[in-house]
């Protein structure tokens, strides 16, 4: 079975998990601003707690914040949770980023930050987003932050600037379903002193450091997600996890969550150790980018003919963290493929504006239809370091031939 997404790692994080080097949070968050060129960065126990503090550092409440209404459920979990209100815009089908002219519209007096999420490696066009935004301060006269979420997109540019280094501060999800991960956890870079002195200090006044326990427990995990990736253990994996309840987490979606809450643990500092890890995922992560990034150019050419309704475009600077496809009967397709062995993915399999939880802050679901046509079918093909070029050929020749068996 190809598994639907594998995380890079090979003997070094396993060292790593084993060193005992002190000041490991701090290394890995200075390793981290430079690499991606920011002046700083802070680390956090998962991306949604990062987004949290900052809303908190910076007394943001009772606001409105723009985000998408097709990306992580968590982002809008931190809004809600912050005590601000979601406010969602439809995205496009072509980049699946929000539709920046709705953008525009949806700003008001309340509008206190915008959230730009580069949605699987695809980025935003940040040039208009920066006009958009100062219009809209010198037409309302305060301040509006923009957050840019990088969780799928860390390296990404827009013609050849970082897209991390535009607006205020940029956003990192770290979890091992990420491009890079640290088992868990998330980053904030930004190169504003004041927004990272009032982090920092928010972050030193409300955030503890997790006991002992949990770093066995998150040893134990990526020990657990490196034999379970193991060629010769993923099958055994794959039919535990199919068969019983037992290895959800490992290889399935993430955020299902229907109600709007955090982990118990989202006041946790990063551990040690996962900075540790992280550590060896930066220094790995230009090449990580470089064979995604030949991948995408590979199935690109190899569909080239084929009857698809659409193609996950090829745009300069993307950082490709997921391949997504659209297909009209998803569950069928994935069912196919699976029988000949290849397992595609779901990342995004809901529209938060018609979530449930969600309903409280949305007038008429009907505005986001991109969104929700997307959390129908979207689904994505392996895309990731270690796959084998023979699997590469493999899933796209196939890949067609489940449309139509199915
Ligand atoms: C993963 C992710 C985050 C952060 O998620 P955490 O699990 O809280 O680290 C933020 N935004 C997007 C788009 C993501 O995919």
């Amino acid at each position: 079975m190809i598994p639907r997404l594998k995380p890079y790692f090979d003997v070094r994080e396993i060292k790593a998990v084993f060193a005992t080097e002190a000041g490991s949070v701090l290394k890995f968050e200075q390793a981290f601003a430079s690499l991606f060129n920011a002046k700083y960065a802070l680390a956090f126990s998962y991306g949604r707690s990062a987004l949290w503090a900052f809303f908190k550092s910076q007394g943001i409440e009772g606001a409105e914040i723009i985000l998408p209404a097709y990306t992580c459920v968590v982002v809008a979990h931190a809004v809600a949770l912050s005590g601000n209100t979601p406010k969602f815009v439809d995205i496009q089908l072509h980049d699946y980023n929000m539709d920046l002219d709705l953008v525009e519209e949806a700003i008001n007096v309340r509008t206190r930050v915008i959230i730009a999420t580069h949605l699987f490696g695809y980025p935003l066009n940040v040039d208009r987003l920066n006009e958009i935004v100062q219009t809209a301060e010198a037409h309302f006269g305060h301040k509006i932050w923009i957050i840019q979420d990088c969780a799928h997109s860390f390296g990404a540019k827009w013609n050849d600037q970082l897209v991390c280094k535009e607006g205020d501060l940029a956003l990192y999800g770290l979890n091992i379903s990420k491009t890079m991960n640290s088992i868990f956890g998330g980053m904030i870079t930004t190169d504003d002193e004041e927004i990272y002195q009032e982090l920092r200090k928010y972050r030193g006044l409300r955030f503890r450091p997790p006991g002992n326990v949990k770093s066995v427990l998150r040893a134990s995990y990526l020990a657990a997600v490196a034999v379970s990736f193991n060629p010769h253990f993923y099958p055994i994996v794959d039919w535990l996890q199919h068969h019983t309840p037992l290895l959800k987490r490992l290889t399935h979606g993430y955020h299902l969550d229907v109600q709007i809450h955090f982990p118990p643990d989202y006041l946790d500092l990063m551990t040690a150790l996962e900075a540790r890890v992280g550590s060896v995922q930066l220094m790995k992560y230009p090449e990580i980018i470089r064979i995604r990034e030949s991948i995408a150019e590979r199935y690109e050419e190899l569909l080239e003919g084929s009857a698809l309704s659409f193609k996950p475009p090829i745009i300069k600077g993307a950082t490709y963290s997921h391949y997504p496809v659209r297909v009209q009967n998803r569950a069928a397709v994935k069912a196919w493929m699976r029988e000949m062995g290849v397992e595609v993915g779901e990342v995004i399999q809901y529209s938060i504006p018609h979530m449930m939880a969600y309903q409280r802050y949305v007038e008429d679901p009907s505005q986001y239809p991109n969104s929700l046509l997307c959390s129908r079918d979207v689904i994505n093909l392996p895309i990731y370091p270690d796959l084998p070029e023979k699997d590469q050929s493999r899933i796209i020749e196939l890949f067609p031939l489940s449309l139509r068996a199915s």
